[in-house]
């Protein structure tokens, strides 16, 4: 389906065309395996000399149909699912870091993102430095070492909301010959893609707005197909020199632009096999057919309340990027014009017990280990989210110990207010 259709339609329509007498609705294909009707058949496929479903840890029709209307509504050449957000942020930088590099990274990042970064993958031996994400080019640059092999920020961070300068960004990571790669999990591409600000790779927890109704925890991983990997093949070795795993196949030699996304389906899913169920990606995909919806209404909604809070002389403080006086509210509206998303972080004066009193009289937000849903939600990342968290840390991370994360969901706004209302004047 042409990638020149606007988001509305490729939220609808992309990824499954059916065929003649074919489901309209794509189908969940409910199986691991595939039928051939030769030996050799099969064997060209574990060869990746023909394309085709052989098992479903490497790749099923019903991911492949979701990851494709991704990959469509970002801009990219090829997506791949996984079972999480997780899953796409340790898979899009170990397939191209391996013991012994290093990579850069936003210290405005998500909670799991900063555990899996600064201590899981340190242990296989892949160090991090994290950078203040608006510190100068030259500052940034600094962190850059031989042996880095890519720079990681989040366009929206989680829950500290500091917008992502990605043009900056992208800029310093190609003058050091490594690709830039974005969690886009907040905006969705509905309100801002990175690829058209130099982004390479764009990953998702589609747990979030992109499913949107809090059914399925998944992630997603997109390729630009823009970074020239065999400019800098002495860094990309995995990508430049031949797979002894594949009988010496070189992906970007085999695969041009759809290299990277091809060995991390080929050589990551098949060893590592955090795949999305088919009913997953059934469901993801239900979510991704109003997303276009959504995310505007989220946006409204959150904006609304942003500016009653802001208001509000019991708050102590509010951060949305979609009010004027916010030190973000540049930059989000250079990347993120129609919107940005529905969470909001505030204060309360009182600090942190205050803020816990007014979470447990809200009656309609509900305190969920969750954002960016159809359903208003509240958490503390203080004392939930981030709880590993020292509290020097938090600072780091943008995290006050008094932020409240507010979810803002597509009720009715006057209802989601109401409701603040209330619990701020008990
Ligand atoms: C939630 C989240 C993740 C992790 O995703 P899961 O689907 O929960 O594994 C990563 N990045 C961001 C920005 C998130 O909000």
């Amino acid at each position: 389906m042409s990638t020149k259709l606007k988001p509305e339609t490729l939220c609808v329509q992309a990824g499954w065309t059916p065929g003649k007498g074919e489901p309209r609705v794509l189908p969940i294909y409910q199986s691991t395996t595939f039928k051939y009707d030769t030996s050799e058949q099969m064997a060209r496929l574990f060869d990746l000399e023909d394309t085709g479903y052989f098992y479903t840890r490497l790749q099923n029709p019903t991911n492949d149909a979701v990851a494709a209307k991704i990959a469509a509504l970002e801009g990219g050449v090829g997506a791949m699912l996984t079972s999480s957000g997780q899953a796409a942020n340790f898979y899009a930088l170990f397939n191209i870091c391996q013991t012994g590099d290093h990579f850069v990274c936003s210290s405005a990042i998500y909670g799991g993102t900063f555990n899996l970064f600064a201590v899981t993958m340190k242990k296989l031996g892949i160090e991090v430095t994290f950078v203040n994400p608006d510190a100068s080019e030259e500052e940034i640059s600094a962190a850059f070492r031989p042996n880095t092999k890519a720079l990681f920020g989040e366009t929206i961070s989680n829950p500290s909301l500091e917008v992502l300068d990605i043009e900056k960004f992208a800029r310093i990571a190609h003058s050091h010959g490594v690709p830039l790669i974005v969690d886009n999990t907040f905006p969705t591409p509905i309100n801002c893609r990175p690829f058209e600000w130099g982004a390479d790779i764009v990953v998702h927890s589609t747990t979030k707005y992109m499913d949107g109704h809090a059914t399925s925890v998944g992630g997603a991983i997109v390729d630009s197909g823009n970074f020239d990997w065999d400019a800098h093949a002495d860094k990309f070795p995995g990508l430049c020199t031949p797979d002894e795993s594949y009988h010496g196949l070189t992906y970007t030699k085999a695969f041009g632009k759809m290299a990277y996304i091809t060995k991390a389906t080929a050589q990551l899913m098949r060893d590592l096999g955090s795949i999305q169920s088919p009913q997953n990606a059934f469901l993801l995909n239900l979510g991704l057919e109003t997303l276009h919806l959504r995310v505007p209404q989220h946006c409204r909604n959150a904006q609304a309340v942003a500016e009653y809070l802001s208001k509000n002389d019991k708050v102590a403080w509010v951060n949305y990027c979609g009010l004027p006086d916010n030190k973000y509210h540049d930059l989000a509206q250079k990347y993120m014009p129609g919107g940005s998303c529905g969470v909001v972080s505030f204060g309360l004066k009182g600090g942190r017990d205050v803020a816990i009193r007014f979470m447990d009289n809200l009656k309609l937000a509900a305190i969920v280990t969750h954002v960016a849903d159809a359903r208003t939600c509240v958490l503390h990342p203080a004392s939930h989210t981030h709880r590993q968290l020292t509290d020097e840390q938090l600072l780091e991370a943008g995290v006050r110990p008094d932020l409240i994360r507010f979810s803002v969901g597509i009720e009715n706004v006057d209802d989601i207010i109401a409701d603040i209302a209330q619990a701020l004047n008990k």
